[in-house]
């Protein structure tokens, strides 16, 4: 009984959660829809993309930045934002938050240097989680922030990462609010994959607390940022299948949170999305798998794009 009714209610409020997002609270017009992920041309990168896209591992030693290195990739659109194209998103800021970095492992002292963050002092920047075999939050981050920046750019937007491999750690979490505010993002998005115990599972998506202290405001950005949350959420359920989480959010797929900086110092719209849970078995399938990151990061995209037509 208990295994029925643990079942159904996910079920049902992820039916709601769709209706919320399909309906949209009190809003006159539907929310723009962005073509599904196969119709989406060259954007559908498929399970396929793996074998074709370079690592963003550093394959030895140093992740310090090498010229060389970096003139073999793609450019680093955190040092030049790239797109402004003629899409729906034109003129509109986007900036992604790849959480944590590859290198933070190797910088243990720099990371672990607080910082202030308005109501208290937070570690610059944490290693992350991983999977149990190993596969790390900092490798899924940066590989959905690169798919996310594809789509977000086809759609006209001008995207920036807060890191692209291309640094040697962090950013710091306030180094990371800085940059989506000193480019006056329409939206923040700071991708995230969760740490929690086996069978814990699910996604969802971290909204910012009212906080007023030190140098934290972010009473002006509660409503936008929780209305970015729920079409993030919304559409990411609707794209990947994932589950709301069963173990944080009360299955709304929402939680408020006032102890992070990369939320209490922002100015624009931010939420954090935690795509699921990398200790979980059955999310750790999803998690690794180059087709589902495609999709989770069409999702993200999709609510990103509701969100800035409105
Ligand atoms: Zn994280």
């Amino acid at each position: 009984m208990l295994v029925t009714f643990a079942a159904l209610v996910p079920t049902a409020l992820a039916a709601w959660l769709l209706w919320q997002v399909v309906s949209g609270p009190g809003e006159s017009t539907p929310p723009k829809v962005l073509p599904a992920p196969g119709q989406s041309s060259t954007s559908a990168a498929g399970a396929s993309d793996d074998a074709k896209k370079p690592s963003p591992w550093p394959s030895k030693s140093s992740a310090s930045p090498s010229p060389s290195k970096t003139a073999t990739r793609k450019p680093s659109p955190s040092s030049k934002p790239a797109g402004g194209g003629s899409g729906p998103l034109k003129g509109k800021v986007v900036v992604i938050d790849p959480g944590h970095n590859p290198g933070n492992f190797r910088h243990t002292a720099d990371i672990n240097r607080t910082v202030n963050v308005g109501n208290g002092s937070k570690a610059c920047d944490t290693t992350g989680t991983s999977t149990n075999a190993g596969y790390t939050e900092a490798q899924f981050t940066l590989d959905v922030a690169r798919r996310m920046k594809t789509v977000l750019e086809q759609q006209g937007a001008t995207v920036r990462l807060t890191q692209n491999g291309d640094r040697a750690w962090g950013p710091c979490v306030d180094e990371r609010a800085r940059i989506g505010n000193a480019a006056k993002a329409d939206a923040v998005v700071s991708v995230h994959a969760d740490g929690s115990a086996s069978g814990n599972r699910g996604f969802h998506v971290i909204l910012p607390a009212s906080v007023h202290a030190g140098a934290a405001d972010t009473r002006p950005i509660v409503a936008s940022s929780r209305d970015l949350g729920e079409r993030v959420a919304g559409k990411f359920l609707q794209v990947t299948g994932e589950p709301p989480s069963n173990y944080v959010g009360g299955g709304t797929a929402l939680d408020t949170r006032s102890d992070l900086g990369g939320l209490n110092l922002s100015t624009v719209p931010k939420v954090f999305i935690e795509c699921g849970n990398m200790r979980d078995s059955q999310d750790a399938g999803r998690l690794t798998s180059g087709s589902w990151r495609q999709k989770a990061a069409q999702g993200i995209s999709e609510g990103i794009v509701s969100f800035l037509r409105g």
